[in-house]
């Protein structure tokens, strides 16, 4: 059996022209399972009896299951997936009044290893594939009550641009018409700075919003706490990030997790605004660290928070604060998957 969510729009009328069926039909079933979020075939009730028949036997439509689930007074719903070969993964709900965000895992495990982040601890496992992406969308979507899913952030376990071919197979069904409809700037792909992604990424007709992981702006300590840095050292990435907005016109996020004792004093700053000072449409993202088991990372004082950010303003930088969702149910990434594990 194969996941149907692994197939295209135009593939799914190539597979029911080679069947003798009419291929209108694949615009039916997308709009079952993407926009009524229907799981079971039978269910289509605009489908003719034969095809839901041959659909079932030759397809399945979501194929991961709920291992666990924790609810954060402030509304966050973080989950754990178990996928066919009992991997973990996991995804976010994040709802506002009206609206919700859902934090998406591109791989199972990670190989970067980050050392703000649960995720790399345990290794890689494998990439996920476009359908098992487009599970934890369907999932998501289908267990918000009020609020309707209209942002996309691949922010959870994973690299997304080191599993770029399923990623934008995945995102081109988020943003499709015929299927999630979410608008590609409401989509926003995380990276820790694999440059040839990057350069991939410019050259795609679709509009989703960039945000790098950055968390030091000189290498030494950029290469300590992110290794990816000793293979693409922050000269190159920034040179990357240069010719992608000169490319696309469209701003670049670096997200930057302030911890005490590491990145988030005066001299830090100040290397800060050297590195982003001349790069057109950039935006920094500070993030006051949470504490993460087997790590050294300490959360930064709310003065230290507030000096830094009060530096990058003065300088010019365009700096925003982002608030933590679910500290109480280990939202940041990784955290749930890790501690299920030791259990
Ligand atoms: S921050 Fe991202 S790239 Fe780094 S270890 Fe975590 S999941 Fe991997």
């Amino acid at each position: 059996m194969q996941d149907i969510k692994e197939l295209s729009l135009g593939e799914l009328e190539e597979k029911l022209l080679s069947w003798g069926k009419p291929k209108y039909h694949a615009r039916q079933i997308f709009s079952w399972i993407y926009q009524k979020g229907s799981y079971d075939f039978n269910s289509m009730s605009d489908l003719p009896a034969a095809l839901r028949g041959i659909l079932a036997d030759e397809f399945y439509v979501l194929g991961l299951s709920l291992a666990d689930l924790k609810k954060s007074a402030d509304g966050t719903v973080k989950f754990l997936f178990e996928l066919n070969d009992a991997n973990l993964i996991e995804a976010v709900n994040i709802p506002t009044a009206k609206r919700a965000t859902g934090c998406i895992s591109s791989q199972a495990g990670c190989k970067f290893a980050c050392e703000f982040c649960a995720s790399g601890l345990k290794g890689f496992k494998r990439n996920l594939t476009s359908g098992e992406i487009l599970d934890e969308v369907l999932y998501l979507k289908n267990n918000l009550k009020d609020a309707q899913l209209t942002h996309i952030v691949f922010m959870g376990t994973g690299e997304p641009l080191d599993n770029y071919d399923n990623l934008l197979k995945a995102i081109r069904i988020i943003n499709s018409a015929d299927a999630f409809n979410i608008g590609a700037r409401r989509i926003t792909i995380s990276t820790c700075g694999v440059i040839p992604g990057i350069k991939r990424l410019q050259e795609e007709d679709l509009q989703v919003e960039l945000s790098i992981s950055l968390h030091a702006a000189d290498d030494n300590l950029r290469s300590r706490i992110m290794p990816v840095n000793r293979k693409y050292p922050l000269g190159d990435l920034i040179k990357c990030c240069q010719e992608y907005v000169e490319r696309t016109n469209r701003q670049i996020t670096f997200e930057y997790i302030l911890a005490r004792d590491l990145n988030s004093d005066y001299s830090a700053a100040q290397k800060l605004v050297a590195l982003l000072k001349n790069l057109r449409l950039a935006k920094v993202n500070l993030i006051p660290a949470n504490p993460i088991p087997k790590s050294k990372i300490i959360p930064p004082s709310e003065s230290e928070v507030r000096l830094f950010k009060d530096y990058l303003f003065k300088a010019g930088l365009n700096v925003t604060l982002r608030k933590e969702r679910g500290q109480d149910i280990n939202a940041a990434c990784g955290q749930l998957r890790l501690k299920y594990e030791q259990d």
